[in-house]
């Protein structure tokens, strides 16, 4: 007759006084799905910066969004895709050191985070300087990680355009 047996590994004891205290290690995958703003994600470790515009005649807002809508916020209507004109270039509009980043800011510490006007943008996008020290104003060109692209919105930010 065949026993159960036990398939797992021996819980690890950390401490016996006052009372038993054993590891009990515990993983979770979380399965996250970029949904209908995928192109951004794809055009990313492309080496492409997605954007959408809103296509409705009768809406006000005519410029494109990054990060980009599914739905435009003014209208509800689905919004469409295009890709920023390479190079892209941008100016910075604000910025602010990082000395401790959050979950899931899998960057050294400190950087620089910075928020970049584009032409034709309704948004001003965050993200980091690669290097360099950032000024209100300067010029940065948007830098794609298409070698191990890690599937985040990391996969692009941006560098000083005058020092090329
Ligand atoms: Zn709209």
């Amino acid at each position: 007759m065949k026993k159960i047996e036990f398939i797992g590994k021996a819980a690890v004891i950390r401490q016996h006084i006052p009372q038993n205290v054993i590891e009990f290690p515990r993983s979770l995958v979380h399965f996250h799905t970029y949904g209908l703003l995928t192109p951004f994600f794809v055009g990313l470790r492309e080496g492409r910066l997605m954007a959408t515009r809103c296509k409705n005649p009768k809406c006000s807002e005519k410029r494109m969004w990054i990060p980009p809508r599914a739905h435009c916020p003014d209208c509800y209507e689905l919004m469409e895709w295009e890709e920023v004109p390479q190079p892209v270039i941008g100016t910075i509009y604000a910025y602010t050191q990082v000395v401790y980043a959050g979950i899931g800011m899998e960057l050294t510490t400190p950087y620089w985070q910075i928020d970049v006007e584009l032409p034709d943008c309704a948004t001003a996008p965050k993200s980091y300087l690669l290097y360099g020290t950032p000024r209100i104003g300067i010029k940065v060109k948007a830098v794609f990680r298409t070698e191990y692209p890690t599937n985040t919105v990391l996969d692009y930010c941006w560098a000083p355009y005058d020092e090329e």
